[in-house]
């Protein structure tokens, strides 16, 4: 066997720490990937593959990207889902003995990021850890590009349905799981939807005294005990692997995760992945992209902090009402006065990204131009503190007195970083004149060394009397004289010679050497000692973490507050009346996201009024196209605004507040595929069925479309007697099955409600107005015709659906002649003319494939009577 290079068997013993990992070695200027890792990231990244030497008769496979490149090709690694070990030489390649030593510093994985460049602005990253448990699975996530650290147990011991709504809901970049896990195919296709990275750990990672003790060590006992996870051992088990995972790859200290907070999912508004999906909070149906959604009407916040809090409000609405009217009271403050408005958006137009710009800063890795950006920040604090001290709303009151204006750092960054300081630490710039003796010392030594060399130049051009010569500088050679080839003869003789050029000679003279290692020694010494300055600032900001982070909490909420009144001033939206009751009452309420797209005027204002009385379900009926599912929507997002602490479209609401939302649309519009639309209907109905309260808001848009219309009907009618009996939530149910209008004379609480529709000969207009009634007609073909489906088919439609219905009225009759057996006057009538025509078109007609067996008996033997 052929022995391999020592650094070749370095790199392999790092690699097998890090086998999951794309490892990118340090060599130099570079960071080298060999063997497999070469292979895939060569292709990942459409760089050339080459070969290095490294004992073996073939050469290894080897791929590179230099060094101050490499942010960018990392990014693109991460992006695909990829995890990178970045492995650098941890002493002086100069002062070490044979092989530099190496070790890994650090693994980037797309849920462990710190650099802004791989972040989305207004989203979290999360990284989550799940431990199975025997009553349900804990769950602990964080971001660690701000901090934050939370765990939850997801009880539901049967099945994997809250943590698959919690998964959805936090969209995590990454997973871990415990390594023998075996997960429901429905998490595994969540997962693969959400297109996170899924790491496993061997299950000693979720060992419960070992997360005691990890996690102990790292946010100290008093925390742990408090946060009450070590009581239950799958939630420890979450925690304490998700800690060791954090230690694992970053491989430092990481101070800014302070804080561990447990929260519980029922202690908001409970909104399921499906409701999430059909209500588009977050994210619309269409492409998944914020646009079209509620958080793209909502969102006018001007920092990255607030823009991440509104879509964690919209994802978590409240059910507390305390909490939600002082929301509620601080958007009014804001609503009522544009000054304060103008005010505070001035000031919050300024602040960038605290808690990201923190972390960076604990991480070692903010430049200048962060802490720039960190001052800029802080000085608009006193600004904000001020305008926070003439408010009078409770929660703004608050904000008041927790601020903090951090004015120590301000006065630390204001007086040493630079006004525009560069990029790159290594090149000086950084540290303010002013704020140490020795940089400006060296600083004015450089300078004054500059000065020295113009007055060479001009010295020396009188001496030789070359009117081109010039002063310059290079890298290799250091300051020289420069001379055109037409001047050589008159260069004298103490000129010495270090390069030649095409037209020109560079010369150097003893005194022009003395003066250059004073200049450069200076501007070694300044470069070095700004960075070294710079890095102590830094570490002081870094040391203040918890409250910069504390501060830009604040400023977050502030400023998802101010977003709300902007958007509740622009979009006209009022001030929701938010009760225990058990009412909910709209007047002139609108959707949202469909009036903006809209435009001013267009949208038809509906009320709605649902109670725990008369009215706990509204039976809606009406052609396609008439607003059913607008409608349904508009109420059910109106009540989530009102309870995340927003004002609401509607001239007046008064709203009880709901525990849990759920929105189920039909089998038709559902996008799932895999499952039979049929059973994914059938599935989502249980999910009510079994989680509904009567403090529950329904909306069920369709059921059973995806079968017979008979078996449809039939079901859509015991799921709502259901509802209306055994659970009593309030429910907007539409459907097109117009016969189970007649339901309302049969169950108290259910009232029928219809889009209007306005009929002028062949023309159909839509009023979307909902009104109490019952439809009529489906206007289906009318709604085929506005497609533009082709004439031929629109008549041949119109024809059929006047035979179908006058059979299905023949067939109605008949079964309910045969059960009332006093008929005969009917039928008679029904064939009194040309009997065997009749019976000729009608057997023709008979929908088959849509009757039961008894049906059809039923129909023959009342031919055979009629016969
Ligand atoms: P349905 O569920 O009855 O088939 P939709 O709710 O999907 O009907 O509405 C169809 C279209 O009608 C929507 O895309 C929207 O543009 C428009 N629409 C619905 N409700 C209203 C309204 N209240 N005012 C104005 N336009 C509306």
């Amino acid at each position: 066997m052929v022995a391999l290079t020592p650094m070749m068997m370095q790199y392999l013993d790092i690699k097998k720490q890090y086998p999951d990992t794309i490892l990118f070695f340090r060599l130099g200027d570079f960071y080298e990937m060999f063997f497999e890792d070469a292979k895939l990231a060569s292709k990942e990244l459409e760089i050339t593959l080459t070969g290095r030497e490294a004992g073996e008769p073939e050469r290894v496979p080897m791929c590179g990207v230099p060094f101050h490149a490499a942010d960018s090709y990392i990014a693109r690694l991460i992006e695909k889902g990829f995890k990178v070990a970045i492995c650098e030489q941890v002493e002086d390649a100069k002062a070490s003995k044979g092989l530099v030593k190496r070790e890994v510093i650090r693994v980037i994985t797309p849920g462990a990021l710190i650099d802004a460049s791989m972040l989305g602005d207004k989203e979290n990253n999360y990284l989550v850890a799940v431990c199975p448990g025997k009553t349900g699975y804990g769950l602990a996530l964080t971001d660690l590009s701000t901090g934050v650290f939370k765990i939850t147990l997801l009880e539901d011991p049967h099945s994997t349905e809250s943590l698959i709504d919690e998964i959805e809901r936090l969209s995590p970049r990454e997973i871990i799981l415990p390594t023998g896990l075996k997960i429901s195919d429905h998490l595994v296709d969540t997962i693969s939807s959400l297109k996170s990275t899924v790491t496993t750990m061997e299950d000693r990672f979720y060992d419960s005294l070992e997360a005691e003790r990890v996690l102990c060590t790292h946010f100290g006992e008093s925390k742990v005990q408090a946060s009450g996870c070590l009581k239950v051992e799958h939630l420890a088990g979450a925690a304490g692997a998700l800690i060791q995972y954090l230690s694992a790859t970053q491989r430092r200290k990481l101070e800014h995760i302070s804080e561990i907070i447990t929260y519980k999912t029922v202690s908001f508004l409970v909104l399921d992945s499906i409701a999430r999906r059909n209500l588009e909070i977050t994210k619309s149906l269409r492409d998944g992209s914020k646009q079209g959604s509620l958080l793209w009407v909502l969102d006018a916040t001007k920092t990255a902090m607030g823009g991440r809090m509104l879509k964690t409000w919209l994802d978590q609405p409240l059910v507390e009402l305390d909490e939600i009217n002082r929301r509620l009271d601080a958007v009014e403050e804001l609503n009522n006065s544009v000054m304060l408005r103008e005010e505070m958006s001035n000031a919050l137009n300024k602040i960038y990204d605290l808690e990201r710009l923190a972390a960076r800063a604990v991480y070692g890795s903010a430049n200048g131009r962060d802490l720039s950006a960190l001052l800029c920040s802080m000085e608009k604090l006193p600004q904000l503190h001020q305008i926070l001290e003439d408010c009078s709303s409770p929660l703004l009151k608050d904000i008041c007195s927790q601020f903090d204006q951090l004015e120590d750092l301000r006065e630390l960054l204001k007086a040493s970083i630079s006004e525009s300081p560069p990029l790159s630490l290594r090149d000086g710039g950084l540290i303010k004149d002013g704020f140490d003796p020795e940089v400006d010392r060296l600083r004015s030594a450089s300078r004054d060394g500059k000065a020295w060399l113009a007055g060479l130049e001009a010295r020396e051009k009188e001496k030789t009397g070359i009117k081109s010569l010039k002063v310059g500088f290079n890298k290799v050679f250091g300051y020289y004289l420069e001379v055109t080839r037409s001047n050589l003869a008159a260069v004298p003789e103490y000129y010495q010679r270090r390069q030649t050029l095409a037209n020109a000679e560079r010369y150097i003279t003893p005194e022009l050497k003395e003066y250059e290692s004073t200049i450069l020694g200076a501007e070694d010494r300044l470069v070095e000692l700004e960075y070294c300055l710079f890095v102590e600032i830094r570490s002081q900001v870094a040391s203040q973490v918890v409250r910069i982070q504390k501060t830009a909490r604040l400023i977050a909420t502030l400023d998802v507050m101010l977003s709300l009144a902007q958007v509740a001033q622009r979009q006209g939206y009022n001030r929701p009346m938010v009760t225990n009751s058990s009412e909910i009452v709209i007047i002139d309420g609108r959707h949202p996201v469909v009036e903006l797209n809209l435009g001013p005027g267009a949208f038809v204002p509906n009320d709605c009024h649902l109670d725990d009385k008369h009215n706990h379900l509204c039976l809606i009926t009406g052609p396609n196209m008439g607003g059913k599912s607008t409608y349904q929507r508009q109420v059910a997002l109106i009540v989530l605004m009102a309870q995340i602490g927003s004002f609401v479209p509607a001239a007046t609401a008064e709203i009880g507040v709901v525990d849990r939302i759920f929105a189920r649309v039909g089998a038709s519009d559902d996008l799932s595929s895999g499952q039979s639309t049929f059973m994914v209907e059938m599935f989502e109905t249980k999910q009510i069925i079994d989680k509904a309260t009567s403090r529950s808001l329904v909306i069920i848009d369709e059921l059973g479309r995806g079968t017979s219309n008979l078996e449809g009907m039939a079901i859509a009618q015991a799921v709502i007697e259901y509802l209306h009996n055994s659970v009593g939530c309030k429910t907007l149910f539409s459907t097109h099955y117009h016969e189970l209008a007649e339901l309302e004379d049969i169950l108290p609480g259910l009232k029928n409600y219809a889009t209007a529709v306005k009929e002028q000969g062949d023309n159909i207009t839509f009023l979307r107005k909902v009104i109490r009634s019952q439809a009529s007609k489906s206007y289906g073909i009318h709604c085929a015709r506005l497609a533009g489906l082709p004439n031929d088919i629109i008549m041949r439609a119109n024809q059929l659906v006047e035979q179908l219905e006058f059979h299905q009225r023949a067939a109605q009759e008949v079964v309910a002649g045969s059960k009332q057996g006093a008929q005969t006057q009917h039928q008679l009538t029904l064939f009194a003319e040309n009997p065997l025509e009749r019976l000729k078109s009608d057997i023709t007609a008979l929908n088959l494939g849509n009757m039961t067996p008894i049906e059809c008996l039923n129909y023959l033997y009342k031919l055979q009577k009629e016969l």
